[in-house]
């Protein structure tokens, strides 16, 4: 018998051994922890309540309570919850390893609990006055994440990065297009506003505002715009008549006169966005929300690996060259939602380089919604950088070569979206944004910026606990950053922290992928089973062809009916499932025709048959437009720990190949 303080850990798998403590675990088995730290911390709240002011009566008497009235309306709070709570039932398994389908899991301990206590005091993050403590929480996490990123976060530093959370990737996404619009034309606006004035001299301007050539103007880049609002501040601090010319510039910017009426005074067409097709939705959101329009949004193809082409977007910035529009912005994703594959970056930045010698500018933002935390596994506990070859000892396929480079590419980014309620472990409405610059808060400010003196560092921290000023939200929860700082501090943000939480996420995936290199092998020739798109990280999709098919159609359909097996359908209890997964397509029209081809080789169907248009959609004579692919979101903690049973990874292997099996068995070809 085993002393019940000491359990046997399984040797071979140390991380989860590591975490178990950090999870509630997938039976409720750390319910102790999780009660006496809920009830310890409950009470802690209370008695602060009552140490407020211990001479005030209390506000409820003993004798109201005992009234059957009383306990009637707390019956009825009861009976709510019961109601509440027998629905509930109907959610997802989230918490479970059979549950591989979205991108959520269990949640961190740590988190949660911070999560629920912190909700007792309610703190409203929107300013430093409204939250003294968890606003401060806010920015420490906001350089906590910039640092894992790879930005200079430190005070004295230009630039010094700056973040804060958002409600999700969603908003964060739309505050980045926000900035980028409000930092491109912030200078035309300056030249607009003061060219031909007594001002001119100073800030470099013409003498004549008929020879202000907007064009330039909105392709200066990043630093020299920051550097321009740098002097302005410095003119106009040095002058009586300083509010007469702050009136005159704020009247010309974009946030004032709106899209339209700005770009005819600058005589400029609309700017366009670059982002890859594989872009999440929350871009043309962004882009309408902006009124700037999702017919500005300008979509790169993909390679076969559904990363961006690189020759794709230096097309489409050519392009925009030629007909001299402004490009405001383009976008990497680090982390796909359906496929999880990675960007690359750095080719991204090497052509921000090359326009730049034309003349053309543009501002870069990483959508690192998903990918972001895998940036841990990159970071030292010093600061530095993880290098590849120590990474690829300790995984079988992790990191390939463009996926490091990307990661290494971020500190160049201008502004980087996270989210925290993904690969973060915490409860959803935790999104991120973070920024290399924090000057950029003054280009959004709803306060007049030289209310913040930079001189003043003091005043420069207030800058950013002034929350509500420079961001898209109002009020917001101060819960929210208390959880994301207690993660952090219980798993730092590097490889022997968070990183080997993010680890485990891709052994499990590298299990999976092997698992099904040897299913393949099994199910052949009865059926080809692949994966379509090499995993960059922890998401996994594959596709199932009969026999010697040719036909993207059928082998639709066949999918599909594989999918039922994985599917959490309304009509049955999510009990009777096996296992839950989730569902993508790979669309035809994103992809360069070479990629089309090489994809359809690998999944050994006709490359005529995969065509773009919309009208085979109905899967008209064994065409289709897309490729119907089984998904796999690996983040459960538990996947590749040794249980009774087996791992569930091998468990979810078995559960695969039977259900290919009974799927064509049933399969009329
Ligand atoms: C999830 C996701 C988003 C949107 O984030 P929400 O938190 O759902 O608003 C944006 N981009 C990518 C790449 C994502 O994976």
């Amino acid at each position: 018998m085993h002393a019940d303080n000491s359990p046997e850990l399984p040797a071979k798998d140390p991380d989860s051994a590591f975490f178990s403590p950090l999870f509630l675990g997938s039976a409720g088995e750390n319910e102790a922890v999780l009660e006496r730290l809920l009830t310890s911390f409950l009470r802690d709240h209370v008695h602060w309540r009552r140490n407020f002011h211990p001479e005030d009566p209390p506000s409820i008497h003993v004798a109201e309570q005992l009234r059957p009235a009383f306990a009637e309306a707390v019956g009825a709070t009861e009976q709510a919850l019961r109601v509440l709570s027998a629905r509930l039932k109907r959610s997802l398994p989230l918490f479970s390893p059979r549950y591989v389908g979205h991108m959520t899991s269990d949640l961190l301990l740590p988190g949660l609990l911070a999560e629920l206590i912190t909700t007792l005091y309610n703190p409203n993050n929107v300013s430093a006055e409204a939250a003294p403590v968890t606003l401060d929480l806010e920015i420490e996490v906001g350089q906590q994440l910039a640092s894992m990123l790879g930005f200079a976060t430190d005070e004295a530093s230009v630039p010094a990065a700056y973040g804060h959370l958002t409600s999700g990737g969603t908003l964060a996404n739309v505050e980045g297009l926000w900035l980028h619009r409000a930092l491109r034309f912030f200078a035309p606006s300056v030249a607009r506003a003061f060219a031909g004035t007594e001002l001119a001299v100073e800030l470099g301007l013409p003498d004549d505002a008929a020879d202000v050539d907007a064009w330039q103007w909105i392709n200066r880049d990043a630093d020299s715009t920051f550097a321009l609002q740098d002097r302005l501040e410095h003119v106009l601090a040095e002058r009586g008549d300083a509010a007469r010319w702050r009136e005159r510039l704020r009247t010309e910017r974009v946030e004032h006169l709106g899209i339209g009426a700005w770009l005819s005074r600058q005589d400029l067409p609309a700017p366009v966005v670059i982002a890859p097709r594989t872009a999440h939705y929350s871009w043309p959101k962004a882009m309408q929300l902006l009124g700037l329009g999702d017919a500005q949004l300008w979509y790169a193809d993909l390679d076969s690996q559904m990363r961006v082409d690189p020759m794709s977007v230096s097309a489409l910035l050519d392009r925009a060259f030629a007909q001299r529009i402004p490009v405001l912005s383009v976008v990497a994703v680090l982390g796909t939602t359906e496929f999880g594959t990675i960007d690359p970056l750095h080719e991204m930045i090497r052509l921000r380089a090359h326009c730049a010698a034309r003349g053309q500018s543009f501002l870069i933002h990483v959508d690192a919604a998903w990918g972001g935390y895998l940036s841990t596994l990159l970071r030292r506990s010093d600061g530095g950088w993880v290098p590849r070859a120590e990474l690829r000892q300790r995984f079988r396929h992790f990191p390939s070569e463009p996926v490091y480079r990307a990661f290494r590419a971020l500190p160049e980014a201008d502004t980087v979206t996270v989210d925290p309620h993904k690969l973060g472990y915490l409860p959803f409405g935790t999104g991120a944004f973070v920024a290399r610059d924090r000057r950029m808060t003054r280009l959004v400010g709803q306060r007049p910026p030289y209310l913040f003196d930079e001189a003043n560092p003091a005043l420069r921290r207030d800058r950013l606990g002034e929350l509500g000023d420079y961001i898209i939200e109002g009020s917001k929860p101060g819960a929210a950053a208390a959880a994301a700082w207690i993660n952090h501090r219980v798993l730092p943000l590097d490889s022997r922290g968070f990183g080997r939480l993010c680890a485990n996420t891709l052994d499990a995936s590298e299990a999976l992928y092997d698992g099904i290199a040897a299913c393949a092998e099994r199910l052949a020739p009865r059926c080809r089973l692949l994966l379509p798109v090499e995993p960059d990280t922890n998401l996994v999709c594959l596709v199932v062809n009969p026999g010697d098919n040719r036909s993207p159609a059928l082998m639709n359909r066949l999918m599909r009916s594989l999918f039922g097996r994985f599917a959490n359908d309304a009509k049955s209890p999510v009990q009777l499932r096996e296992f839950i997964g989730s569902h993508t397509s790979l669309l035809r029209r994103n992809l360069t025709p070479a990629a089309a081809q090489l994809v359809a080789e690998r999944c050994g169907i006709d490359a005529s048959l995969f065509v773009a248009e919309a009208s085979a959609r109905n899967d008209s004579g064994g065409t289709a437009d897309h490729l119907f692919l089984l998904r796999h979101t690996l983040m459960n903690p538990w996947l590749t720990r040794d249980l009774e049973g087996g791992r569930f990874i091998d468990r979810y292997l078995d559960y695969l190949e039977a259900s290919i099996l009974a799927t064509l068995e049933g399969f009329v070809t």
